[in-house]
């Protein structure tokens, strides 16, 4: 069987590095190149790039999506923290390649993002969402709180309140939505127990990226329930 090359930006970073041990243990993949700070691109070896995989700052964005775009090549992006110019560079891309962009690359944050679409039915309640990170992480609130407010507010039709954040330890990642009456309390929880569930999910979304032929804007759930 022939083996998806996969790009990895970020390789040396937290993520970076579980990623490669997933696509290691993997007959299906090969990390065939990396870029990390200040590494020149190789276009010779970019051109011959499957799928890259980006799990690394906001300010290797341009680069990464460029070389991409330049060669035809798709793009799955975990990267958080962007700005609107940054998620507009994402959406330029997309009308040339197939870009997943996701801020959790978990299967069960995907399903959580689903679920609340029934809180449609009980938008009258109080919303609040609380997530809960390592004290090394940079962005706040996280990435997964800022699309999980999105849909919650989309769900029920008005603004919430800012997600809380919590900053402390080795948290990997908790994200609870609350929904509140006078009379009952529901909370939606999700925690990732490793770093490996979303380096799973990342590499399971570029191979399945691989295998778009059109470009557009991909998200995670569309690897779980399709476009
Ligand atoms: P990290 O700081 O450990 O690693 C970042 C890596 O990116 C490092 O190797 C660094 O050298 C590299 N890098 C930084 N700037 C670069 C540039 N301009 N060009 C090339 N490489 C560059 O961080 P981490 O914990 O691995 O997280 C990386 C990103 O992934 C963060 O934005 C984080 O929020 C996000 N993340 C996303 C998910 C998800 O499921 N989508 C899960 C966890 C983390």
């Amino acid at each position: 069987m022939k083996k998806l090359k996969v790009g990895l930006v970020g390789a040396s970073g937290r993520m970076g590095r579980e990623i490669a041990e997933v696509i290691n243990a993997s007959p299906a993949c090969d990390v065939f190149y990396t870029l990390g700070r200040d590494k020149k691109v190789d276009h010779k070896l970019a051109e011959k790039v499957d799928v890259w995989i980006d799990f690394s700052s906001p300010e290797a964005l341009p680069e990464v999506l460029k070389t991409a775009s330049r060669h035809g090549t798709p793009v799955v992006c975990g990267t958080t923290g962007f700005s609107k110019k940054e998620k507009s560079l994402l959406e330029k891309a997309s009308k040339e390649i197939p870009v997943l962009w996701a801020s959790n690359m978990s299967m069960g944050v995907a399903v959580l993002n689903e679920a609340l679409k029934v809180f449609s039915s009980i938008a009258n309640f109080d919303y609040q969402i609380e997530e809960f990170h390592h004290i090394r992480k940079k962005d706040k609130p996280s990435g997964t709180a800022i699309t999980l407010q999105e849909n919650l507010e989309k769900a029920v039709s008005k603004k919430c309140p800012e997600p809380l954040a919590i900053r402390g330890g080795g948290i990997f990642g908790i994200h609870k939505v609350h929904a509140m009456s006078e009379e009952e309390v529901i909370t939606f929880e999700h925690s990732a127990l490793n770093r490996t569930v979303f380096a799973k999910g990342a590499v399971r979304a570029a191979e399945w990226l691989a295998k778009q032929k059109k470009p557009g804007l991909y998200q995670i759930r569309d690897v779980l329930f399709g476009k």
